[in-house]
């Protein structure tokens, strides 16, 4: 064992490293700009009892935390720890201010209470029921709610299969899914164990992050009772341990962990893996471990096409009961490109921002709500590749895209440029007229909302502008 890992987990530790993984999630959640004006202001003060107390520096930063992202850091701590039930957030007192070093802020104000954390104090928590095994299980990811597309359809049909199963098939043992973030692993994991728990009880699962397995394994080495870590997670019928990445060059852990999945597999037992690479390209990892992962089936979770995201949005939506417009989801389906967290995220911030100002949702609402999410998505597409491509597409020369001819064989395919451009990049009306020779922002107006119409009223004109999204965004 690394001296370095053993030192991670000390009892004050766990409430360090629980807040260092939320962290993790909520930038993710919400991106790097918004992480470090607001939520990176937090600090851990203390847990007691089941109640997280955390401070925020000024009264405006905690206002602000309190109105859009207090609930969402209580669940993530309650997904870390069900015993969790309260989140107090404080302004931090002067007094406190001052004694924290900026190099040991946390440690420093943590309230040391060994009974805090449940999982990380006694490894047996593991138990055989519903509340220890399924507790930290998101009840919406069930396969029902898996929109399946192209780029998931063996992931998903793996995962399916392993789940329908009783017995274990040698070439899906272990199943890695691999794929960047946001794709739907953990979905398709919590899915597996819901269908199981669903339709034979009696099948034992156990389903943890890596992470998790991690402190588990630290805090029973820390409590010499090694032997019932390791009884607890051979005994079971399925193991699933999520993002696998995370123990990548702790020897120690990856050591156990080895012993685990061979013990399991040896004993025609289903592991279940997840990770953000294939096997194969795991630096850090023995090549024994990483050969042993790749021993089953690996499934490559792609990364989504329009297809899909316009899918998943029409279904969120109803799940939602909300009336969207169609052109406003096909927005967002061309535009948040990056992962279906984002793409959900998006949904959800342009509802609650609608319901709010109890407005209906409009592509104008859409792009005002989304700005900073919209530039980082843009994938840098300019008003040039949209002429050239449109211009391809309906036989002419670039030059006629800024031209004043106005007979329609050439307005027509213009105007319909102009669109794309509004849709697709971030720039101003004004800029898009300049870019079509030297246009008025009133010209690029005109020829938006006459394609919206169209859309709406001619199907060849509505197939076009889909054919010509899909060209542009690959
Ligand atoms: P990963 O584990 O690959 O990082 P998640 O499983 O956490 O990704 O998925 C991120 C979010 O996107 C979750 O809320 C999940 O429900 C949703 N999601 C991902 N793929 C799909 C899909 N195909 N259908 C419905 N929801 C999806
Ligand atoms: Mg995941």
């Amino acid at each position: 064992m690394s001296t370095a890992e053993a030192l991670t987990i000390t009892d004050q530790h766990c409430a360090e490293n629980l807040w260092i993984i939320i962290q993790g999630k909520l930038r993710e959640l919400y991106g790097e700009a918004t992480y470090r004006s607001w939520l990176g202001k937090l600090n851990l003060s203390s847990c007691e009892n089941g109640e997280i107390c955390m401070s925020a520096p000024t009264k405006f930063i905690r206002e602000r935390i309190i109105n859009h992202y207090a609930d969402t850091i209580r669940k993530l701590w309650q997904q870390e720890d069900q015993a969790i039930h309260t989140l107090t957030i404080q302004v931090a007192s002067p007094v406190v201010e001052e004694a924290i070093q900026p190099a040991n802020a946390s440690s420093n104000v943590l309230v040391q209470d060994k009974s805090w954390i449940k999982g990380a104090d006694t490894p047996t928590v593991l138990k055989n029921n519903r509340e220890t095994f399924f507790g930290s299980l998101d009840q919406r990811y069930t396969f029902d709610n898996f929109i399946v597309g192209g780029p998931n359809e063996l992931a998903y049909a793996a995962a399916r299969s392993v789940a329908d199963s009783a017995s274990v098939q040698p070439g899906c043992n272990p199943l890695f899914l691999h794929g960047g973030v946001g794709l739907g692993k953990t979905h398709l994991m919590h899915a597996i164990a819901w269908h199981i728990y669903n339709h034979d009880p009696s099948r034992r699962v156990i389903y943890l992050s890596a992470e998790k397995f991690m402190y588990q394994f630290v805090c029973a080495l820390r409590n010499k009772d090694i032997l019932s870590f390791k009884e607890q997670f051979r005994s079971v019928d399925v193991l699933m341990i999520d993002d696998v990445q995370f123990i990548c060059g702790k020897d120690s852990t990856q050591e156990e962990f080895f012993h685990t999945l061979n013990s399991l597999i040896d004993n025609r037992r289903q592991v279940v893996i997840s990770g953000d690479r294939s096997p194969s390209d795991f630096e850090g990892m023995e090549e024994r471990i990483r050969s042993r992962l790749g021993w089953g089936l690996v499934v490559d979770v792609h990364a989504t096409n329009y297809e899909l995201r316009l899918g998943i949005l029409q279904s969120k939506t109803e799940q939602l009961g909300m009336e969207m417009d169609k052109q406003v989801l096909e927005f967002l389906a061309s535009r948040i490109t990056s992962n279906v967290r984002e793409l959900e995220g998006a949904l959800n911030k342009v509802i609650a921002h609608a319901t709010l100002m109890n407005k209906h949702i409009t592509l104008d609402i859409v792009q005002d709500t989304l700005q900073d999410l919209l530039r980082s998505n843009d994938r840098s597409l300019s008003i040039e590749d949209i002429q050239r491509k449109v211009a391809q597409h309906f036989d002419l020369k670039l030059s006629d895209m800024s031209s004043t001819k106005r007979s329609r064989v050439v307005a027509w395919p213009r105007q319909m440029a102009m669109y794309l451009a509004k849709m697709l990049t971030t720039k101003s009306l004004s800029d898009i007229g300049k870019c079509f020779g030297g246009k008025d922002h009133t010209t690029v107006i005109h020829a938006v909302r006459k394609v919206e119409e169209l859309i709406k009223t001619n199907s060849e004109v509505s197939e076009n502008v889909v054919l010509l999204k899909r060209i542009l965004q690959g």
